[in-house]
């Protein structure tokens, strides 16, 4: 049997800017810079929010379920 590097399972978090910077409702205030307890965004200077910690994501899907523009996209990575 061949043995191969270990599997290491981890987490993406994307925000999709156009869909971001278009939404009138939560952008100002940055909604989810505040909601996500493990500290994953971090607000960019006149715009947008960018998930710079991304690796720190416990997957809990609160930003996923609060963004009303839908900008946001959480998932499972997997490296070999
Ligand atoms: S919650 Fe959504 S729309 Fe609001 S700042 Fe975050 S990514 Fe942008
Ligand atoms: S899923 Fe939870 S931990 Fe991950 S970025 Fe969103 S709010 Fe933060």
């Amino acid at each position: 049997m061949e043995v191969g590097p270990a599997t290491t399972v981890g987490t993406e978090v994307y925000v999709d800017p156009d869909l971001c910077s278009r939404s009138r409702h939560c952008h100002a205030k940055h909604r989810c810079v505040d909601l996500c307890s493990m500290g994953v965004f971090v607000s960019i200077k006149g715009d947008g929010v960018y998930p710079e910690k991304s690796q720190l994501c416990c997957m809990c899907f609160l930003c996923n379920d609060f963004c009303p523009a839908h900008a946001i996209t959480v998932r499972w990575t997997l490296r070999a």
